[in-house]
């Protein structure tokens, strides 16, 4: 049974058999928070909306990426396109990744994988203590020339945006 959506929130996706034999909980991973979508562990947000220390940015989009964080980790393309939309100061450092690349934060695993949104889009994976969980940012899953193409990750939750046309969702299951 699918969680209650609101439209202002991001839709939280648990796979029980799989998270029953965890002892790592998907809110003790990533919760919301008023500046965004924060890991504890790793101390990082997601796509915040207010200046934050350290920030992953899904991609460039402006109700995504936002300037004044302190350090962006993103992919080079949505670095880039920070800087044409922000300037070059749109943060006080930068560190680019590519797709597929694990990172290790704190003991907290983070990897990008296209999410065939805009270029340089990405989905991020978080992981810890065997329990995985994908942020997707926006995403879409039809060809389009301009960027990588989406990739499935496989993960134990997967967090998405209801699409904001829609009053009601669902998601097939895999
Ligand atoms: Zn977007």
């Amino acid at each position: 049974m699918l969680p209650e959506i609101s439209p202002d929130k991001p839709v939280f996706l648990c796979r029980k058999n799989i998270l029953s034999s965890q002892t790592m909980k998907p809110q003790n991973l990533l919760q919301p928070r008023p500046a965004g979508l924060y890991c504890p562990p790793g101390d990082f947000y997601i796509d915040p909306v207010r200046p934050v220390e350290r920030a992953m940015i899904t991609h460039g989009h402006a109700d995504h990426a936002r300037a004044g964080h302190g350090h962006v980790l993103a992919t080079r393309e949505t670095l880039d396109i920070m800087e044409l939309r922000y300037g070059a100061g749109f943060a006080a450092s930068r560190q680019p990744i590519g797709y597929g690349e694990p990172l290790q934060q704190d003991g907290v695993t983070v990897s990008f994988h296209p999410a065939g949104h805009v270029l340089g889009s990405a989905q991020i994976a978080v992981e810890k203590n065997g329990l995985r969980i994908v942020a997707s940012g926006d995403y879409k899953r039809h060809p389009d020339a301009t960027c990588a193409p989406f990739e499935p990750v496989r993960c134990d939750v997967f967090i998405t945006e209801r699409p904001s046309a829609c009053r009601f969702s669902s998601i097939p299951t895999p």
